[in-house]
């Protein structure tokens, strides 16, 4: 089969490798009929966190979806032919952390995630065909209304954004600002206008992102017009009360913390692969914050999120801005990574 595969900083490929197969009697393979290039991705596309957490040969990508075409003879509620969301970590369902609804922690996987990385490497998504473990706990069947495109991001960015702005604790009447007006800070803006919130800011410094992000209810802030913090307290008297971090770097999480008023809550899910970073510490202990920081369990959110985008309350489709070949992938990353020709969110077909 066809399939993405990494080589090394800015080097992914479209290359053949062999089929998967059931191997375990609980697995299912899913041809897969969509999948995307995810923020996450381009942390090992940029060699971030060393070679340890980047395998090369790996095949990439965590996002995906598709149709069960092989059924392990242990797999109890699926069938060939159902259409399929995954969630981003692989999970058992039964481990003493997926008991306590923390499958992102899973013991017998050792916190993996599809496409390599971490724990037990399993191959990714961007691929014609996967083979997905756990099959009953990790399939979620989805809606025949739903496009891929309203489906997709179910297992990963609509999660994310989602928990993001549960965790910021968001009441109504309170002022939100978002870093980063990428795919997941977009959908975490879409979320966070679920809690009533009487205003919320994006930050960001990309035009086109920002313009999306007013079209979803929110307020810019251009980042290249001053620091973002002073820019948030004079828009808010003191600061924002929910400060959700969707970037990933020491900058924005520093400005994130110095941006919310004192009592308040910063909601972080960038990802930080570094072993540590700098940390505003005593702004953060004289302000009395509450940090809520973490990876997001996708899959406890999928089922709810599903509903939401059915009756239209969540638009996760709109910030699909590319839908190529799943051969072109290369030049799908490149222009995500640098921002080119407007890219906010790249689907790929096999
Ligand atoms: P992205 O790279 O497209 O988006 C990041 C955005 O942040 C860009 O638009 C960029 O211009 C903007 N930005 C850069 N510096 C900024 C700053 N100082 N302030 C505000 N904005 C700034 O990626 P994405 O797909 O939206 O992913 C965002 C982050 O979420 C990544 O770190 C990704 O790894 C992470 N993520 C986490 C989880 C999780 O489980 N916690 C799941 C999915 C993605
Ligand atoms: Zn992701
Ligand atoms: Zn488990």
């Amino acid at each position: 089969m066809k399939a993405i595969t990494f080589h090394g900083i800015s080097d992914v490929r479209a290359e053949t490798v062999a089929d998967p197969n059931v191997v375990d009697a609980t697995d299912v393979v899913v041809r897969v009929t969509t999948s995307a290039v995810c923020g996450s991705d381009l942390h090992q596309y940029h060699g971030r966190g060393g070679p340890g957490l980047v395998q090369p040969g790996a095949i990439m990508g965590h996002e995906f979806m598709g149709v069960i075409e092989e059924v392990g003879a242990g797999v109890r509620t699926l069938r060939t032919g159902d259409r399929v969301v995954l969630p981003f970590n692989v999970s058992c369902g039964t481990c003493e952390w997926c008991r306590r609804k923390f499958p992102s922690q899973c013991a017998t996987t050792g916190r993996a995630v599809f496409g390599g990385r971490f724990g037990h490497v399993w191959g990714g998504g961007q691929a014609e065909r996967v083979r997905v473990p756990f099959a009953d706990h990790l399939c979620e069947k989805v809606d025949p209304a739903l496009s891929d495109d309203d489906a997709l991001f179910l297992g990963d960015i609509l999660s994310t954004g989602y928990c993001c702005a549960e965790n910021g604790g968001i009441r109504p009447g309170d002022t939100v600002a978002v870093f980063g007006a990428g795919p997941v800070g977009l959908l975490a803006m879409q979320s966070a206008q679920l809690f009533g919130p009487a205003r919320v800011f994006a930050v960001d410094r990309v035009d086109y992102r920002l313009a999306l992000a007013a079209e979803f209810g929110c307020e810019p802030v251009n980042l290249d017009a001053g620091d973002p913090a002073e820019q948030l307290r004079t828009l808010t008297g003191h600061g924002p009360d929910v400060v959700l971090e969707c970037v990933g770097h020491e900058t924005p999480f520093t400005q994130a913390i110095q941006a919310v008023r004192p009592g308040g809550t910063v909601s972080s899910v960038g990802v930080y692969v570094e072993p540590s970073m700098g940390f505003p510490a005593r702004e953060a202990f004289f302000k009395d914050l509450t940090l809520k920081m973490g990876i997001c369990n996708a899959r406890n959110y999928m089922t709810t999120l599903q509903g939401l985008v059915k009756r239209g309350k969540l638009k996760p489709a709109r910030i699909v801005t590319h839908t190529m070949a799943l051969s072109e992938a290369p030049r799908g990353y490149a222009i995500f990574d640098k921002k080119e020709d407007r890219a906010v969110k790249v689907m790929l077909k096999p």
